[in-house]
């Protein structure tokens, strides 16, 4: 059983009898967002990591809590913050949470005002859950009655974002009413002195979607008017109100045993929860550029002007003590406020910061007025017209139990349990990825040493010197910068293609070699086999033809002596026998001439058979020759086209090289250049951090000094001595004193905008150099600006010198913000109704304008004599000018 959960201290209060409670308050820091990372802002706020504690610069500032960046994560907001406050409401505890800060700082992303329809971040999303989780709970014992109201104030009028007929801005920014417009919605105060409107809206709820759609509803109504306003809504309030009624049972403690005891009555409660979305804090832009530019005096909002004084008021101890007056009625917001601050009502600050240097001013602005919130003390009271004795009891000791139960605490060994498993898991991941690791490692070594002498398609590659160079000089140079090894990468690329080429060549080279030994070869055969071919062949021809004829002569020298024979023989006689014997003889001789001559005919064919076979072979040894003949041409052709090609490269390349030369110097230039720049830069930096600082250094002085006021002065010299001049001098110096602190005041102002804007080079140099990192692969894509040539190292020399000037500019702009606020805060408190509170008499009055008089008519004069001396000088320039 819920119901009886007490708030948050340990002892329920005795009923309708305030307690006292500060008001909380909580920082919540956003983030970084856009804007500001684009410019590359940095973050000034700094965090303690023990206590809810923020630093920014030399101020240090404790609130109750401190969300986002480095302090508790924002999720815990609500639950610490505002969930007690929605339990209160069932109690009957008003309640207020109040969102503060500059535009842009996330009021409206930490309230959730800016609701649609399934988002659940956002402190109101959240209420709502948490209200209707409760409601649900408890409303079989309960009977709820819920009502919202939307509001926004915007330049002191109240407007209703829950309207069924929208209201219409004009033009000029003020709200007013189409069609059959409702009266305007008045802020009442009831006899009791509850602050009720009149004339609002207020929608009966019965369901979680219910009030969303209303949230929605207004938070559109909102939105367009800031569209159609140019961001009224910076300038607007808004404040989102729930009204919970309840009554319930009254009954005895035989309740638990289910029998109502129905004597004891009903207990009616009702209790608001006002979620404000409160309108920019940022003080509004300083007015034109001529003349000294004071703290504006008018307060665009006056809204927030009187919150400030409200919060200044209750937050003062002093001044509480004294029963100062509390401005509530000086606006709008702090009227309906009236009980959030100082009053019946649990509050809750948020207030919203944003932790970029540029902001520097309005975040401590924000902390020191949200430091001054956390004095103002309540006094809630529980809005409850009779309560059971018996419940109080019941109450105090369910709250007792809980609290033994929360001191036993088992959610975190649950925790710890979780986390436990975690840690196992990431341990054996790490202990694969080790052994992965490790195996790839050792794959990699044999790697290292293994033999480039590859065999491809036979040919034996020899260890080519350079390939192997930058084999090794890769493998020593494993861990450099990604720009370095592509240098190498392309090195290697270059010795191995003039290596390939040299190898190639040399290849054609000894092929062609042997083709020419081989054409020769084939030639001196062709000479040997080859020699007058035809001429022999005449010749045998010929020698045939002879041989013949010398045959047929020979036959028909046979064939009379044959005849010659068979006469002799016929006549046989002894002469005759002589000569046939001669003849015979003859015959003899002539037959072994024929087949003498018959033989060498037949050789003599041989040859000629031998003599075509040989032939041919010659015919196809010229074929030969024709085909090596043929093929050395084309290797030469070959050759010389690699070589050409290869001349071609070796010549862009060497442009390519000469360009990178060139480009070298460029960038050596360039380099140059950029450090003189750097220098120059630092230096001017230096000198306006420098003045920056003495400026600075001078009205923190003049701040802190203003402990001899003229009213202690004064009243030392009325309470004894009064001598006219003493007090006149004083006067005197003091006015003095309050001249110089405007003009520092203005001069530090002055000198925070030019850094502002130095900041904001810097910055957005830094960016695009960053840029062209991320793009440094394209070359093209590097802005055109004056660095197109920035190398690598350059530009990471060039980023990281405007980080560090960035840091100087940073530095100095928080400690200016710092003064900035500082001063304000004087001016402040300087309200023009107590400046002037220690000029006591006449006499003195006038002494003091007659100081003030001539102080003024000196300045003018000194002004006039500066504005003679800038026109000369003006001219002096022109006319060296014309001389050029
Ligand atoms: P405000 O209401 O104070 O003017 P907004 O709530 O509109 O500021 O927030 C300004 C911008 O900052 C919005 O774009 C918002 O999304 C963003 N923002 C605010 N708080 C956070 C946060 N905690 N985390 C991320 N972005 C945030
Ligand atoms: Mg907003």
């Amino acid at each position: 059983m819920e119901l009886h959960s007490s708030f948050s201290s340990s002892s329920s209060p005795p009923a309708m009898s305030p307690e006292s409670c500060c008001v909380k308050v909580a920082v919540n820091v956003r983030p970084l967002i856009g804007d500001e990372l684009a410019q590359g802002c940095r973050e000034c706020v700094s965090f303690s990591p023990v206590t809810p504690q923020v630093q920014m610069g030399t101020h240090s500032f404790t609130f109750d809590h401190v969300y986002g960046s480095k302090g508790s994560p924002s999720s815990l907001m609500f639950e610490e913050c505002v969930a007690p406050l929605v339990d209160g409401l069932f109690h009957g505890y008003n309640a207020t949470v109040l969102a503060y800060g500059q535009t842009g700082s996330g009021k409206t992303y930490a309230m959730g005002t800016a609701f649609k329809d399934g988002t659940n971040s956002g402190l109101i999303p959240q209420v709502m859950s948490a209200l209707f989780n409760k409601i649900d709970s408890l409303k079989h014992q309960t009977g709820f009655q819920l009502h919202v109201s939307f509001i926004e104030i915007l330049k002191e009028e109240v407007l209703d974002l829950l309207d069924s007929v929208p209201f219409n801005r004009l033009a000029n920014g003020t709200p007013g009413k189409v069609g059959l417009s409702k009266s305007p919605v008045q802020i009442r105060e009831s006899p009791n002195g509850e602050i009720t409107l009149s004339g609002a809206t207020e929608v009966s709820i019965a369901t979680k979607e219910e009030m969303a759609s209303c949230l929605e509803k207004g938070s559109l109504t909102r939105a367009t008017g800031s569209t159609n306003m140019n961001n009224q809504s910076s300038r607007s309030h808004a404040i989102f109100t729930i009204t919970l009624e309840q009554t319930r049972k009254i009954c005895s403690s035989s309740e638990v045993k289910d029998s109502v005891d129905e004597d004891m009555g009903e207990e009616y409660c009702c209790a608001k929860l006002h979620l404000v979305d409160l309108a920019g804090s940022e003080r509004a832009k300083r007015t034109g550029s001529s003349g000294v530019r004071m703290k504006e005096g008018i307060h665009i909002n006056r809204g927030l002007f009187a919150l400030g004084n409200v919060i200044s008021a209750l937050g003062d101890e002093k001044k509480r003590k004294e029963g100062a007056h509390v401005p509530y009625r000086d606006s709008k917001l702090t009227r309906l406020l009236q009980d959030s601050l100082g009053g019946n009502s649990k509050t809750v600050m948020i207030a919203c910061i944003s932790p970029a240097d540029i902001n520097a001013e309005e975040t401590l602005n924000t902390l020191k007025y949200a430091n001054r919130a956390r004095n103002i003390q309540n006094k809630p009271v529980a809005n409850k017209d009779l309560i059971g004795s018996e419940v109080q009891k019941m109450r105090q000791q369910l709250q007792y139990l809980q609290a033994a139960l929360s001191a036993r605490g088992e959610t975190p060994s649950e925790e710890v349990l979780v986390l436990r498993e975690k840690i196992m898991k990431l341990e054996t991941a790490n202990e694969e990825l080790s052994r992965e690791l490790h195996f790839y490692r050792s794959k990699i070594a044999p790697l290292d040493y293994c033999d480039i002498t590859a065999h491809e398609d036979g040919v034996s590659f020899p260890k080519d010197d350079g390939l192997k160079r930058g084999f090794e000089s890769m493998d020593s140079d494993y861990e450099m910068s990604e720009a370095t090894s592509g240098v190498i990468s392309e090195d290697i690329d270059r010795e191995s293609k003039e290596w390939e080429h040299a190898l190639r060549q040399n290849n054609m080279g000894n092929e062609l070699d042997e083709l020419s030994k081989r054409l020769e070869e084939k030639e001196s055969e062709m000479k040997v086999c080859g020699v007058g071919t035809e001429t022999i062949r005449q010749h045998f021809e010929k020698k045939m033809m002879e041989l013949e004829k010398e045959k047929r002569t020979v036959q028909v020298e046979r064939d009379l002596l044959l005849a010659e024979v068979e006469k002799l023989a016929a006549s046989s006689d002894r002469q005759a026998q002589v000569a046939r014997d001669n003849h015979a003889q003859k015959l003899k001789s002539l037959e072994t001439q024929i087949s003498d001559l018959k033989m060498k005919q037949e050789n003599q064919v041989e040859a000629s058979k031998q003599k075509q076979k040989s032939e041919d072979a010659a015919k196809r040894l010229q074929a030969e020759i024709q085909c090596i003949k043929a093929q050395k041409v084309q290797l030469q052709q070959k050759m010389k086209q690699e070589a050409e090609q290869f001349r071609q490269w070796k010549a862009s390349q060497e442009k390519e090289f000469l360009q990178l030369k060139k480009e070298g110097r460029k960038t050596e230039h360039e380099r140059l250049k950029l450090e003189a720049l750097t220098r120059r830069q630092k230096m001017v930096l230096h000198r306006k951090t420098e003045e920056a600082t003495m400026a600075t250094k001078r009205l923190k002085e003049l701040l802190e000094s203003r402990k001899p006021s003229p009213r202690d002065t004064s009243v030392t010299a009325n309470g004894q001595v009064p001598t006219r001049q003493v007090n006149e001098k004083t006067l005197r110096k003091w006015v003095d004193n309050e001249l110089e602190v405007m003009a520092k005041v203005h001069q530090v102002r002055f000198q925070y905008e030019k850094q502002m804007q130095v900041r904001a080079a810097l910055a957005e140099e830094l960016n695009s150099l960053k840029r062209e990192i991320n793009f440094a692969s394209s070359p093209h894509q590097e802005k055109n600006g004056q660095f197109r040539f920035l190398s690598p190292n350059t530009r990471l020399e060039r980023i990281a010198s405007l980080e560090g000037m960035l840091d100087v500019s940073s530095n100095a702009l928080t400690a200016m913000a710092s003064q900035l606020s500082e001063a304000e805060e004087r001016e402040h408190n300087l309200h023009a109704k107590t400046r002037w509170n220690h000029v006591q008499s006449m006499t003195n009055a006038k002494c003091l304008l007659q100081y003030v008089f001539n102080s003024a008519a000196e300045a003018r004069c000194k002004m006039w004599e500066k504005d003679v001396d800038i026109k000369e000088k003006k001219e002096q320039i022109n006319d060296l000018l014309i001389e050029m």
